[in-house]
């Protein structure tokens, strides 16, 4: 017999999976890498009605190549050669994408996409160079690993999840999503590896799949296993009455892909080789850049990828590797550098961090010894300034400048800034304890005087312990109020002078009062 109380009615069921839905809404890792970019993304759960509005940027495209290099060279630094074939590639793309909006007949026409390979080494900005293009032309944005991917989807992702991703950074704008970009890295490694039994097919396959996306397909927007985005299309027809766009056209969605094709460096150093052509006499000091820079679609079918994978990307640029002086400059100059960050995080306490240029110099010199690129810069940075991300705020100190000696010792060069501030810092920690006695008759109604000497031994248990005087103050007195509360019932007193002795030995002393607090009470004395 099934008892109706216990049922859930359907609307209970509703506002269940609403609320799982709404404690469930991951945030995409990915896109819109600063508030602009998100303020002038699309709105949620417009696909349907913001249409127009969606294509607004799209119509509105009218950037030349020269003013998105010009946008690029305030954050990226160096990579002149790709940020020409970027910009040009990015301007090609929106305006046949435009045109495409304004005459429908062109879409029937023919049109090779720009989709886009970027080669070099790690942390030199290939990343950086899309995600600012991207947010220039107020696109949204995805980045993924090739090496996430497997052929059927089973094992890991499938290339189509991409696209559903796109479709998130546009806050479910599917019509905006449609124009998006999506940047895959470390496309190297699904070359499909040439080995003794055949080619190995598992990068073929990712391959075979990928292609199909640059090309042109539709993406059906529910992945199978997705349950939870069939749910929420179950809730939006419940609710609309309409049922959302169920897949997404990749026609216009720009694909960049990256490596550091390290393998397909050496695939043209030997066939340069071969035909003894080139620099081969003193290819010693070449650098793989410099291969790859001569690499041709041969060389790339040779280092295992497909023809056609890589005829559909038919703009290729090297990104160079970054020189000490490019880091340098990066911390000098570029917009949103790293340093910025750490002058907010040190102004997020009230402290003014400056940094001098022999300093700058050294963390670039460091910073090369990463073999990371620019990477290494925040390597350097962390390991320099994690102590005094950790001790600064706690201390008097407001303002203080990195120099090379810094950079050289922190520590040794953090000791000797807290020894030069420790006058200002034991002005302080009496600060902290006042503090403490404050909070102590707010919460308590008990008035504790700390003598001199109990203010000197808490200071100096303070520096030696490594604690703040608070810490120290809260954890000394933690049960004291139940016992001088016992003797304000005895004698009428609230005010208590704290002495060396009381701070050393806290329940002993506390011990005493009381029973003299009863012995005076029995006397009749108050
Ligand atoms: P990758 O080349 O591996 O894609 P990224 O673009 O992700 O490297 O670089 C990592 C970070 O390093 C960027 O977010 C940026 O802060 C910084 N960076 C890298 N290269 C440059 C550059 N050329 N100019 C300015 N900053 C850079």
């Amino acid at each position: 017999m099934s008892d109706d109380k216990n049922t859930p009615s359907f609307e209970d069921f509703r506002k269940q999976v609403e609320d799982l839905l709404r404690n469930s809404r991951v945030n995409p890792v990915m896109g819109f890498p600063r508030g602009e970019e998100a303020a002038g993304g699309a709105r949620p759960d417009d696909q349907d009605t913001g249409r127009e509005e969606s294509l607004s940027k799209i119509r509105a495209f009218n950037l030349k190549p020269r003013e998105i290099r010009d946008y690029l060279d305030r954050f990226v630094i160096q990579q002149q050669e790709a940020k020409k074939v970027l910009s040009v590639a990015i301007c090609d793309h929106y305006n046949h994408a435009r045109q495409c909006i304004q005459n429908q007949a062109l879409r029937e026409s023919e049109y090779a996409k720009q989709n886009i390979i970027l080669l070099g080494p790690t942390g030199v900005g290939k990343t950086y160079l899309v995600r600012c293009i991207a947010r220039l032309v107020g696109v949204p944005f995805v980045k993924s690993d090739a090496t996430k991917f497997s052929e059927t989807g089973y094992v890991g992702h499938d290339v189509e999840d991409l696209v559903r991703d796109l479709v998130r950074a546009a806050n479910n704008d599917v019509t905006l999503a449609q124009y998006g970009i999506i940047y895959i890295d470390e496309i190297d490694k699904i070359a499909s590896a040439q080995n003794t039994t055949g080619r190995d097919v598992s990068g073929r396959g990712v391959q075979v799949n990928l292609l199909k996306l640059m090309e042109e397909t539709d993406v059906n927007l529910q992945s199978q296993t997705d349950l939870l985005g069939q749910m929420e299309a179950m809730m939006q027809f419940q609710k609309t009455g309409k049922s959302p766009a169920r897949t997404i056209n990749t026609r216009h969605v720009l694909f960049i892909v990256s490596g550091a094709f390290e393998s397909i460096a050496d695939v043209v150093q030997k066939r340069m080789a071969k035909s003894k052509i080139g620099f081969a006499a003193d290819s010693a000091e070449r650098q793989s850049g410099d291969y790859l820079k001569l690499a041709q679609t041969r060389d790339f079918i040779a280092g295992g990828f497909e023809p056609e994978f890589i005829g559909r990307l038919p703009v290729r640029v090297v990104c160079e590797q970054l020189k000490a002086e490019d880091l340098k400059q990066i911390l000098l100059s570029s917009e949103d550098n790293i340093l910025t960050q750490y002058k907010r995080d040190f102004a997020g306490f009230d402290i003014d961090f400056s940094i001098t240029n022999e300093a700058i110099g050294e963390i670039a010199a460091r910073a090369i010894g990463e073999q990371t690129g620019a990477r290494g810069l925040m390597t350097v940075l962390e390991k320099s300034f994690r102590n005094y991300k950790f001790q600064l705020p706690s201390t008097a100190i407001k303002s203080f400048e990195a120099t090379r000696e810094t950079i050289l010792d922190p520590d040794a060069a953090l000791r000797h800034l807290l020894n030069a501030n420790r006058d200002s810092q034991r002005v302080l920690l009496r600060d902290e304890i006042s503090d403490f006695i404050r909070r102590y008759m707010e919460t308590h109604n008990l008035e504790l005087v700390f003598d001199d000497a109990a203010v000197d031994f808490l200071v100096e248990m303070s520096v030696t312990q490594d604690k703040s005087a608070r810490s120290i103050c809260e954890q000394k007195f933690k049960d004291f109020h139940h016992g001088l509360k016992i003797i304000a019932a005895n004698s009428g007193r609230n005010s208590f002078v704290i002495t060396r002795k009381t701070v050393e030995d806290p329940e002993g002393e506390l011990s005493a009062w009381i029973v003299q607090s009863f012995k005076n009470a029995g006397a009749g004395k108050v």
